[in-house]
């Protein structure tokens, strides 16, 4: 279920005053004026809306949105975001980050909040590499990536799969899109919003800086739309998609939605089945306590 306002708002009204420094033709532009567009589909309520992000170049993105805001520590979006919604789950929750601060600082995180069903919306800008520090191998950098500290190409034997990595573990919506193709991603990010549970929206939004290798023009070769006949409520096409698209290639679109119970709906019934007084004074029972 989504904040909604009352008065429907156009995307420019969830920009905030506060201009985007991210280098020219950084693929999170794409990013912030899609996500601008989605906030306006689900027509959300800018006083009910908190954006939260780690650290790195695309999380960044609180700053230039007209949203609560929180800037967290590299790698604790998602706990923090998780704090947010179960303290207020009348807020709607979106995360912010990059493959770096998802998958590898943060990626412990990662499954907790996914088998948990935390009903919070991620939207994760992979460029393949960290962007802010000046270009290192990230998580889903492939391996032999050379960079400025792996002249002879990076020795990791493998790269992580977001989409594959977040079905594993229960993810009941699980998408990926372009920063280049504004209709669809500002379509899956609001699908995503809508979505009751968690869910996961890969961005692939290159690092035109620091990355000759995943550049636009690159993607734009080798990104194809899910088959029309994909069924995205069979998981285990989802994860034959996500982890064997055709040789070269690279599929965007809703690999699987699902439902099932979040977290917060188990907290419900398990207050219920206890009996919990929601009006309770708090303090009288601390002074139970108290000696
Ligand atoms: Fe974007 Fe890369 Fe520049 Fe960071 S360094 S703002 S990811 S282009
Ligand atoms: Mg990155």
């Amino acid at each position: 279920m989504t904040a909604e306002t009352e008065t429907a708002l156009k995307p420019k009204d969830y920009k905030s005053g506060v201009r985007p420094v991210w280098c020219v033709g950084c693929g999170d532009y794409g990013v912030h004026s899609g996500v601008q567009k989605a906030f306006a589909a689900c027509k959300l309520s800018i006083d009910n809306t908190v954006s939260v992000s780690g650290i790195g170049c695309s999380s960044r993105m609180p700053y230039f949105l007209k949203t609560y805001g929180f800037h967290t520590l590299h790698g604790r979006v998602l706990p923090v975001a998780t704090g947010i919604k179960l303290a207020n789950p009348s807020l709607e929750v979106v995360a912010f980050g990059g493959d770096g601060d998802g998958f590898s600082i943060g990626g412990g995180h990662v499954p907790h909040t996914v088998r948990k069903n935390i009903p919070i919306t991620y939207v994760l800008m992979d460029n393949h590499i960290y962007g802010l520090t000046k270009g290192q191998v990230s998580p889903t950098s492939s391996s032999g990536f050379v960079t400025v500290t792996t002249p002879y190409g990076s020795p990791d034997p493998g790269s992580v799969n977001p989409l594959a990595y977040v079905l594993t573990y229960g993810g009941t919506f699980v998408a990926q899109t372009f920063s280049s193709n504004p209709k669809q991603m500002g379509e899956i990010i609001a699908k995503a919003i809508r979505h009751k549970g968690f869910s996961l929206v890969n961005i692939i939004s290159p690092c035109v800086t620091f990355n000759k290798v995943d550049t636009f023009d690159h993607f734009k070769e080798v990104i194809t739309d899910l088959p029309e006949d994909h069924d995205s409520s069979d998981l285990i096409s989802a994860l034959d998609k996500a982890l064997n698209p055709p040789a070269g290639k690279v599929y965007t679109g809703i690999f699987y939605e699902t439902e099932r119970p979040t977290l917060l709906d188990n907290l419900n019934a398990i207050q219920q089945k206890a009996g919990v007084d929601k009006d309770m004074d708090l303090n009288k029972i601390i002074d139970k306590f108290k000696s």
